[in-house]
């Protein structure tokens, strides 16, 4: 039997339009990931809602590393003893915690408030990148998330939110490399880079995660 659980990435007031690292179109999800909340249909075991909330002194800022934004920015690893590195993106300041930017948007604030449903914070420490909601870009530091699903037996994932291409796509791959059975609801999700290529790419990468993508 499966036990669902819904996962509402990053809603946040600073990856919608007018906020700090927009997502184009992030806005016309709220309504519909408030009906599949909702829903009675989908028999939603748990729902969470992620924040990205960071430290004013975030390593991903470009500002606190003195680069342009979106500059590109090679991280070395903070396993210790382990000399790898990754590439990543320096992005504009945003979601610092318990700022404006950071909250949850107002309609998903209140639902939250309405349902109770757990927040789970990630991106806290500022010494490394996280996308996913579960863990660091290293899989080193991990959220509470994975003990949270544990703790309630779910056994299928859907992931919804902002944005696809980043934090929804990291945390549905994180979600299936830990053995969830793990999906994407595209229709509850918009991208930063939503041109067919990009979306092609981004397809080819969830199926060879063994993410599905609906
Ligand atoms: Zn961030």
């Amino acid at each position: 039997m499966s036990v669902k659980a819904l996962i509402v990435v990053d809603i946040q007031n600073d990856f919608l339009p007018g906020g700090a690292l927009p997502v184009p179109h992030g806005d016309e999800i709220i309504e519909p990931v408030i009906k599949l909340i909702e829903d009675p249909e989908q028999k939603w075991h748990r729902v969470i809602m992620t924040r990205d909330w960071h430290p004013y002194d975030h390593i991903s800022f470009a500002k606190t590393q003195k680069k342009p934004e979106f500059s590109p920015v090679t991280y070395k690893s903070v396993i210790p003893n382990d000399n790898s590195t990754k590439e990543g993106t320096l992005w504009p300041v945003h979601c610092v915690q318990e700022t404006h930017g950071s909250q949850l948007a107002d309609a998903i604030a209140e639902e939250q408030q309405k349902i109770g449903c757990k927040i789970v914070n990630k991106g806290y420490l500022s010494d490394r990148e996280y996308y996913s909601a579960f863990s660091d870009i290293w899989n080193y530091h991990r959220t509470e998330l994975n003990s949270y699903l544990d703790s309630h037996h779910i056994t299928d994932v859907y992931v919804v939110g902002l944005a696809l291409d980043y934090c929804v796509k990291h945390t549905a791959i994180s979600a299936a490399k830990r053995g969830y059975n793990a999906y994407i609801l595209k229709d509850y999700t918009r991208a930063i880079h939503s041109d067919p290529e990009s979306m092609q790419k981004l397809q080819n990468e969830l199926s060879e995660n063994g993410v599905t993508l609906i």
